[in-house]
């Protein structure tokens, strides 16, 4: 089991590592570097309570005081358990598809077919996700994480 430095770990997070030793780490089944990113994480967020999960970018599962697992924004914001769907606690901003703004002309959908759903945090107004869904389609729960 490969123990990679701390400064591989902190260029990947910072997007600084190049391609090939991303790939390096990408094809390394290294049981070890979750542990090494969280504590990379704890680190950087400066929280007292443990971070136990990255859910992605910006997003965390912490446990609290009292015991609970939540998903924290990396500012601070809580969106309730774990196991929820944070986006259910999130701001969402539902963009017509031909506003221009993303794809233009015949790239863009239909907007009785497809929305562009976007994610932001009530705390720090961070985009977290988007998702071109079909109207009406649910939030999408992209993963629980088994702790
Ligand atoms: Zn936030």
């Amino acid at each position: 089991m490969a123990n990679y430095a701390d400064d591989m770990i902190t260029d990947l997070l910072d997007r600084k590592l190049p391609l090939d030793q991303v790939y390096t780490l990408q094809s390394d089944k290294d049981l070890g570097r979750r542990d090494q990113v969280l504590a990379l994480w704890q680190r950087r967020l400066g929280w007292t309570e443990p971070v136990l999960a990255v859910i992605q970018e910006h997003l965390f599962v912490v446990e609290t005081a009292s015991g609970e697992r939540v998903t924290r924004c990396d500012c601070g914001a809580e969106f309730g358990d774990y196991r929820a769907n944070w986006k259910e606690e999130a701001l969402v901003y539902e963009r017509n598809p031909r506003d221009g703004e993303i794809y233009v002309g015949s790239h863009a959908a239909d907007p009785d077919w497809q929305i562009l759903r976007e994610f932001y945090c009530p705390g720090c107004a961070t985009l977290l996700d988007v998702e071109p869904v079909p109207v009406g389609y649910p939030f999408i729960h992209s993963f629980i994480p088994e702790l």
